[in-house]
């Protein structure tokens, strides 16, 4: 069982749970995951972090901006168990991010998109970092983890998760 296939299988989890694949895919994973501990491990964590996402949504604190986020997410084709588990995490991380931002000096000579566009960068990233602060030292989730600081060092430099992102990796 290589490294490649765990990876490969990871990438199907979000839709194995959801029933979404086809039965021969479905019966692949299912295979996999009887034999790999690592993957089966990933699959418990998953469906925790998809009954929270339930018990969020449900308790009515997902609003329009999760289902704006989740958009966002789609078009920039981070894996969807990135989502999932960003989600469960979503309260928290956005609180944080908007009391961060409202704890700024006040940006002198910025558009109202500027803004705006800041404010879901801190906010897109903070949920980012938080997913994957969830998982770290997790061993199933260790080349996850580090793709996913990668990606927010990339993706949004300027933010405070940028720099703790850093701080991550090294
Ligand atoms: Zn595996």
């Amino acid at each position: 069982m290589t490294e490649k296939s765990c990876r490969e299988i990871h990438q199907m989890l979000v839709d194995y749970a959801d029933g979404q694949l086809s039965p021969s895919q479905s019966s692949e994973v299912a295979e996999h995951l009887a034999g790999c501990r690592r993957c089966s491990d990933a699959l418990k964590a998953l469906q925790r972090s998809l009954e929270l996402v339930q018990v969020v949504w449900e308790d009515g604190w997902a609003d329009a901006q999760a289902i704006h986020i989740s958009k966002r997410v789609k078009t920039r084709e981070i894996p969807r168990w990135a989502y999932a588990t960003a989600a469960a995490v979503l309260a928290v991380a956005a609180c944080w991010a908007f009391w961060h931002y409202l704890n700024r000096p006040a940006p002198q000579a910025l558009t109202v998109a500027e803004i705006e566009r800041r404010i879901t960068d801190e906010g897109m990233a903070a949920r980012l970092l938080a997913t994957a602060e969830l998982l770290a030292g997790k061993p199933y989730a260790e080349e996850l983890v580090k793709s996913q600081y990668n990606y927010i060092v990339e993706r949004y430099p300027s933010t405070e998760a940028a720099a703790t992102a850093k701080t991550r990796i090294r």
